[in-house]
C-alpha cells in the first residue's frame, strides 16, 4: 500500500462545477462566489461571510481594518502553523506568544497574563479542528476590557479586545452545540488544498460583530477594501454601461475567483452529508483503536457538547522524545504510509528565533509537538487502509521502544 498524507477530495460534481465556471465565460469574482458565501452563511450561521484568496490575506484584512500598527499587540498561541503570526507582522503588529493546554489549544490562563493596553486582538486556533474554551476568552476579554485602549473609532466601539478565531481547521466543528464560524466576532475558515474543505486555495471570513457594528455594511466594506479599494467589481464594472468606479480605500487585491469557488461549492454540498461523517468514522477508528494501546495519548474526539471537525489526527506517544519519535516516523515511512507533524512550534522556526522568541518559555508547547505524530484522515481512505496504518504506527512504535530498552 501507499497512502499519502491529505490528497484532496475531487469528485464529479467538484469537476462539473468547474467546468460549468469555465463555460459561463466568467472565471473571477463573480455569482459562484457569493453562492459559496451563502452556502458557507447557512452552514455555520455567521451573519456575513466574505470569500478571499487565504486565510493569510483575510486575516490581514481584519487586522487592518480592525486599524492594528506599530507597537500593538496581538495575543496568538505558540503552537500554531506560522501564518498565523505572519498576518500580525504584515498588519504591522507584534505577535505575543503564549503556552497551550493539553489539548495542544491555547491557555485561557496564559492569555490573561499576557494582556496589556496594547493588546488588540486575540487569535485562538482550534488546533486539528478541536474548539478553543471561548467562553472562557470571552469572560477575561470581558473581565480586561478597563484595560482596553482604543487608538481608532472602530476600536472605540467595539469598546474591548477583538477576537478572531483561527478556525483554519476547524469547519464543521461544534462548541457546546453551537458551529464554529459564529462562536467569536470573527472566525476566519482556510480553504487551502489540504483543509476540510478547499477551493485549491482561499478562506473564508465569517462576520459575526455584536451591535453597533453592522456585519452587512461591513461585509461591503471588506468586499471593496479586497478588491483594491474599488467601488464596483469586475462582475459589476463588465456590464453594458456600467464602467465608471472609483478608488476610495488603499485597498488589497485578495479576491477569489469564481473558478476556484466551484470546487469548494461541489465540496460544500457533500460536506455535512459525506466528507465530515467519513473524517469523524476514521477518527472514531483510530481512537478505538489507539485507545488499546498503554503507549498512546489519543487526541479529544468530543467532550462537554463540543465536537471535532477532524481536521487532524494528532497522535501522541507516551515518554518519548523528540529522536524517537522521528525514528518511528522514519519506520511509518518506509513502509510508504506518509504521515505528518503538527506543528513545530513557532519558536523553533529560524524567523521566529532571530526575532527573540525562546522554545523555554513555552514547555507545553514543547511537550506536544516532541511525541506528536499525525496520521492520514480523509473521505478517501479505505477501511483497510485505515487499519494498515494503526498497523504500520503501531509496529514503528513497539520497534523504537523495544530499541530504546535495549541500549539502555
Ligand atoms: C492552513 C493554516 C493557515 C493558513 O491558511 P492559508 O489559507 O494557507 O493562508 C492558518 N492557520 C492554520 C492553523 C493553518 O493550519
Amino acid at each position: 500500500m501507499n497512502i499519502p498524507f491529505s490528497p484532496p477530495y475531487i469528485n464529479e460534481q467538484i469537476k462539473q462545477e468547474v467546468l460549468d465556471s469555465l463555460d459561463s465565460g466568467w472565471i473571477t469574482t463573480g455569482p459562484k462566489v457569493k453562492k459559496l458565501e451563502n452556502e458557507i452563511e447557512l452552514f455555520t450561521n455567521a451573519p456575513r461571510v466574505l470569500c478571499v484568496n487565504s486565510w493569510t490575506s483575510g486575516s490581514i484584512l481584519i487586522l487592518k481594518w480592525l486599524g492594528v500598527g506599530e507597537g500593538d499587540e496581538v495575543i496568538i498561541p505558540a503552537y500554531t502553523y506560522a501564518a498565523t503570526a505572519l498576518s500580525i507582522i504584515h498588519a504591522g503588529a507584534i505577535p505575543i506568544m503564549v503556552d497551550i493546554n493539553n489539548d495542544f489549544n491555547i491557555s485561557a490562563s496564559n492569555i490573561k497574563k499576557a494582556i496589556t493596553p496594547k493588546t488588540k486582538a486575540i487569535i485562538p486556533v482550534d488546533i486539528a479542528g478541536w474548539p478553543c474554551d471561548y467562553d472562557s476568552i470571552h469572560e477575561l476579554v470581558r473581565e480586561k476590557s478597563n484595560l482596553f485602549s482604543p487608538s481608532n473609532t472602530i476600536q472605540e466601539q467595539l469598546g474591548r479586545i477583538l477576537v478572531i478565531s483561527d478556525a483554519a481547521h476547524s469547519i464543521g466543528a461544534t462548541y457546546k452545540g453551537k458551529d464554529t464560524g459564529a462562536l467569536t466576532d470573527i472566525s476566519i475558515f482556510s480553504l487551502h488544498a489540504v483543509k476540510n474543505i478547499t477551493t485549491a486555495e482561499g478562506g473564508a471570513i465569517c462576520l459575526n460583530l455584536p451591535a453597533p457594528f453592522n456585519n452587512d455594511e461591513l461585509y461591503a466594506t471588506l468586499r471593496c477594501y479586497a478588491l483594491n479599494g474599488q467601488t464596483k467589481d469586475a462582475f459589476t464594472k463588465s456590464k453594458a454601461g456600467s464602467w465608471r468606479y472609483d478608488i476610495v480605500y488603499p485597498g488589497l487585491k485578495i479576491n477569489m475567483p469564481d473558478v476556484l469557488a466551484a470546487i469548494g461549492l461541489g465540496q460544500i454540498t457533500n460536506y455535512k452529508t459525506q466528507i465530515l461523517p467519513r473524517r469523524q468514522d476514521i477518527f472514531k477508528a483510530y481512537n478505538q483503536f489507539f485507545e488499546g494501546k498503554d503507549w498512546a495519548i489519543p487526541p479529544i474526539y468530543s467532550m462537554n457538547k463540543s465536537i471535532s471537525s477532524c481536521h487532524l489526527y494528532a497522535l501522541r506517544i507516551k515518554d518519548i522524545e523528540e529522536v524517537q519519535r522521528d525514528q518511528i516516523i522514519d519506520l511509518i515511512s518506509q513502509k510508504n504510509v506518509a504521515v505528518n507533524v503538527h506543528f513545530q512550534p513557532l519558536p523553533l522556526l529560524s524567523l521566529f528565533k532571530e526575532m527573540g522568541y525562546d522554545i523555554k518559555d513555552f514547555p507545553l508547547a514543547f511537550n506536544q509537538y516532541k511525541n506528536e505524530i499525525s496520521l492520514p484522515i480523509y473521505p478517501q481512505l479505505k477501511d483497510e487502509e485505515v487499519k494498515y496504518i494503526c498497523q504500520t504506527v503501531s509496529e514503528a512504535v513497539e520497534n523504537v521502544m523495544t530499541l530504546n530498552t535495549i541500549k539502555a
